[in-house]
């Protein structure tokens, strides 16, 4: 069988054949061809989010992760405090960089099946006003909650903090309006919902806060306020661009454009996560989080109570038939996750059910239904 598996992870995942046709040419990263597919690619990137009168756009080479720890680094003043809304294993990554690169900061736990309280952070930045910066994680790719965006916005913009937003698995799916909502930093990667390939990352900065922030960084490769200047004033990336990456993702966004931008890739979405969580459903599945914090982007289940469950297997039997699934990163209980997103529809979903179906035959099991 020679088409490429199905991809229902939360990135790298399924691309076009025209994204993927879009690798098949060099580019010379001072060029002038190159560089106005740069320019076109942060404008429309820019409009996704409404940006245009309120922050600019800079990518960067490398995954996601890179794109986080360059902003904490370029905007977090280098005595600043951070205060992490902590609701999963994304939230403990971004803690993690805050801490390594000398910022002093503080996790606010929350439960990874809840979505992060805007009324308890409010409580945290009375109590505590050495707070400079909150972090919080749109999608948390982890369980795959959906969390508040706009209040927790508008707190931190009630008592002046900085916000930083890794809205890496929600951006282009989910609704995010910088007119509305007031971030000093958003980072999203080439590689998620946008359906380019994975390889550079972007953040959003906010013009306000942009000019206090030259020499803020304490890295050279990671300095977004470095690379917004020298891109602002060559055209071009200071260091070698991923150029095969970022044409792919211009081309991807040219769909996304066609598609109808954030509402029809959103719509798609919710199809394929309702295609999958009613097929899943029909095998005895249950999702782990309530219908009414999950994003449709990533779901977690339940793994079978059965005793002759094994992830191993499991994937392995749901490989053969063509899909990749993805493990689950939950510390309490066992679960496996499916992704949403990537260029699949419902008709893919309904496959994957399938192939999950079949899966469960091989192993002798039943019935997906969890041990209570
Ligand atoms: C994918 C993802 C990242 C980045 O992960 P990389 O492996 O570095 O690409 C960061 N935050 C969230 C919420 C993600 O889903």
């Amino acid at each position: 069988m020679d088409r490429d598996k199905i991809l229902l992870t939360p990135g790298p995942l399924t691309t076009t054949l025209r994204t993927k046709l879009a690798m098949l040419r060099d580019w010379g990263s001072w060029d002038s061809d190159f560089n106005a597919v740069t320019a076109k690619l942060r404008a429309s990137l820019l409009k996704v989010v409404h940006g245009d009168e309120t922050h600019v756009v800079v990518p960067l080479q490398g995954s996601g992760t890179f794109s986080v720890e360059a902003a904490v680094a370029t905007v977090v003043p280098r005595d600043g405090h951070v205060l992490v809304l902590d609701n999963g294993a994304y939230c403990k990554r971004a803690a993690r960089l805050t801490s390594l690169m000398g910022r002093n900061c503080t996790l606010m736990p929350f439960d990874e099946a809840a979505q992060v309280s805007p009324a308890a952070l409010e409580d945290k930045l009375k109590a505590d006003a050495s707070i400079t910066h909150v972090v919080l994680i749109h999608c948390e790719t982890g369980a795959g909650v959906w969390n508040p965006l706009e209040a927790v916005a508008e707190v931190c913009a009630r008592y002046d903090k900085g916000l930083i937003v890794d809205a890496m698995s929600s951006f282009g799916a989910l609704p995010i309006d910088a007119r509305e909502v007031r971030f000093d930093a958003l980072i999203a990667a080439s590689g998620k919902c946008l359906e380019g390939v994975p390889g550079m990352g972007f953040v959003f900065l906010r013009k306000a806060i942009l000019d206090g922030r030259a020499g803020n960084s304490q890295s050279l490769a990671m300095d977004l306020h470095d690379q917004y200047t020298y891109m602002e004033k060559t055209g071009q990336w200071r260091f070698t661009p991923p150029t095969h990456v970022v044409v792919a993702l211009a081309e991807a966004v040219a769909q996304f454009e066609e598609e109808g931008g954030q509402p029809a890739r959103l719509a798609r979405y919710t199809s394929n996560y309702h295609t999958l969580i009613d097929g899943m459903a029909r095998l005895g599945f249950m999702p782990f989080l309530d219908p009414s914090i999950q994003a449709p982007i990533i779901v977690t289940f339940n793994a079978p109570g059965d005793a002759r469950y094994d992830f191993k297997t499991f994937y392995n039997a749901a490989r053969q038939r063509g899909f990749i699934l993805y493990p689950g990163k939950l510390t309490q209980v066992e679960t496996f996750r499916v992704g949403c997103i990537g260029a699949i529809g419902p008709n893919e979903m309904e496959q994957a059910v399938n192939a999950v179906a079949l899966a469960l035959e091989d192993m002798g099991i039943a019935s997906g239904e969890p041990a209570i």
